[in-house]
């Protein structure tokens, strides 16, 4: 086999560490349901124990800190005895083993205490197999990135190098060791982070009936702390793994007499400001640093290292901003890369494209609950509906109009979002540009004047219905109705049927009235309503 290229390197290397990234992703999948299976949990009790206890859905400090009552005290042992035989059989931690046993055996036991104690036992629940299941996981991460990158060194030179056998009491003294600044191992930040959410859980309970709080309110509330600590697990998974990753290639690379490795970064648009700076770096084996002169640079990296050797004329995978793969130069680097999407797509369609991606969780929500309003029509993907607002159409801004008057009932429900559109246009072909009565140019149209055009099923400021009006009504009392002077720079046009008011100055049409449902505001007016 002849010396393998640069490109070989980089391609090898990138995808053992799309592999290993992989198998974390769908780690925290797993944790992620159980997180979800938890808050479920809390949430029943939590309902649970308000219908027991509270009257109107409220219950105040003082009365949550009553006693159970002896029959509630027997049943609350007996919640309490089931908590202990899943401790026996999972290997919960001993401190709440304790706990528990405490608590079965008071004599006094308060509504509170026993709710805290109900919403603890899923917490830990939760946490209780993370530790075990994690160090597994990382030690496979570790093991795995150890074997492969010797593998692939040694198999591009064609020797068998002895290598150190990793055996379990090795695996466990590499991953005990802390390497962030704050001196903590993995396991002491997964237990940090256990306490920090049960203390705010604590917290947020007696707040939240001190503050006489509904328990909706509470569980929404919780939610959130508990999404709070779910990201901060995916944080941890993703980085501790990424973290212990990128020591084996350390260790290999020290042990097989890699000289220099390169820092090779992902050529798409997600790549971190860091990495892209990052990006085809060459460094000495010794100094080697994860998160440092090695990736991990930031929580969720995916950049890697390679070794490195003097080369050559081959190619590197990259990602355009479709997501389609493409090749390039193997000596090109993040930042000459980038050039040349800016020259292909520019800096405007680039940055459209990231908004689309950074925001696309919330543009979902908005993409759905407009389709709630408007149906089949409008955009009819996400993508569709993103390209409409970022590219700041006129479309998009009918359909946001459109969407506040239906929002204020200023039109109503059978007023569609096709029409809406198609009057606007019949409106700028058929009455802008014409000449008045009184020979003024129209110009322009108002956002209310197209609402007062279709009507509502319910006025919002009379609760009554309101009439529309057709095109040639409102045609026929610009060309040939009296016209009336009014304040604020206002000329009323009336026609036979209906009553249009232009703005002079500008040209702009304003409103228009049918006259029948005219006559029927002003007489609620005299009624004085
Ligand atoms: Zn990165």
């Amino acid at each position: 086999m002849t010396k393998p290229t640069r490109s070989y390197w980089q391609k090898r290397f990138e995808m053992l560490e799309q592999a290993q990234h992989n198998k974390s992703a769908s780690y925290y999948k797993d944790l992620e349901k159980a997180y979800i299976q938890t808050m479920q949990e809390m949430e029943k009790d939590i309902s649970r124990w308000y219908q027991r206890f509270a009257k109107n859905n409220e219950i105040s400090l003082d009365e949550a800190k009553r006693l159970l009552k002896s029959d509630e005290l027997r049943e609350f042992r007996w919640t309490v005895e089931e908590y202990i035989e899943y401790g026996k059989k999972n290997a919960i931690n001993q401190q709440w083993m304790k706990q528990l046993e405490n608590a079965s055996s008071r004599v006094h036991i308060s509504r509170l205490e026993s709710l805290q104690l109900q919403l603890k036992q899923p917490v830990e629940k939760l946490y209780g197999g993370q530790i075990e299941s994690f160090e597994q996981l990382v030690k496979e991460t570790y093991q795995t990135q150890y074997y492969q990158t010797a593998f692939e060194v040694q198999k591009a030179f064609e020797i068998g190098f002895t290598l150190q056998a990793l055996d379990e009491t090795k695996l466990t003294k590499i991953i005990s060791k802390p390497w962030t600044a704050d001196g903590r191992t993995f396991s002491q930040k997964i237990w940090r982070d256990r306490n920090m959410l049960l203390d705010t859980l604590h917290t947020e309970l007696i707040q939240s009936m001190a503050r006489g709080e509904a328990p909706n309110r509470m569980i929404s509330a919780i939610t959130r702390k508990m999404n709070t600590s779910r990201s901060n697990a995916a944080r941890l998974v993703m980085t501790e793994s990424a973290f212990f990753s990128a020591a084996a290639q350390k260790d290999v690379y020290q042990e097989l007499d890699v000289e220099h490795y390169e820092i090779i970064a992902t050529l798409d648009h997600k790549t971190s400001s860091i990495c892209q700076s990052m990006d085809g770096k060459v460094f000495k084996q010794e100094d080697f640093e994860p998160g440092v002169t090695a990736n991990p640079f930031h929580p969720h990296c995916r950049s890697t290292t390679a070794p490195y050797f003097e080369d050559d004329y081959s190619e590197r995978i990259a990602r355009d901003l479709d997501g389609q793969t493409y090749y390039v130069s193997s000596n090109m680097k993040y930042e000459e890369w980038y050039q040349t999407q800016v020259e292909k797509h520019g800096e405007r369609k680039i940055a459209i494209e990231k908004k689309k991606r950074n925001n696309k969780s919330s543009d979902k929500l908005q993409f759905e609950k407009t389709k709630e309003m408007i149906g089949k029509q409008g955009p009819n993907s996400l993508d569709a509906f993103q390209d409409l607002k970022y590219n700041n159409s006129n479309e998009w801004n009918l359909l946001n109009d459109y969407k506040k008057s239906r929002e204020n009932n200023m039109i109503s429900p059978y007023t569609s979002f096709d029409d809406y559109v198609l009057y606007k246009n019949r409106i700028n072909n058929e009455l802008i540009g014409i000449t008045t009565a009184d020979g003024t140019l129209i110009k322009a149209q108002s956002k209310h004047f197209i609402e007062r055009l279709f009507g509502t099923n319910e006025d919002p400021h009379t609760k009554l219905a309101r009439n529309g009006v057709s095109l040639e009504e409102i045609k026929e009392a610009l060309l040939y109705g009296n016209v009336k002077e009014r304040a604020n720079q206002s000329r009323q046009y009336i026609g036979n049927t209906c009553e249009v008011s232009v703005n002079p100055e500008t040209g702009n049409l304003i409103q228009v009235n049918p006259i029948s449902s005219r006559r029927g505001q002003s007489e609620t007016k005299k009624r004085g309503l």
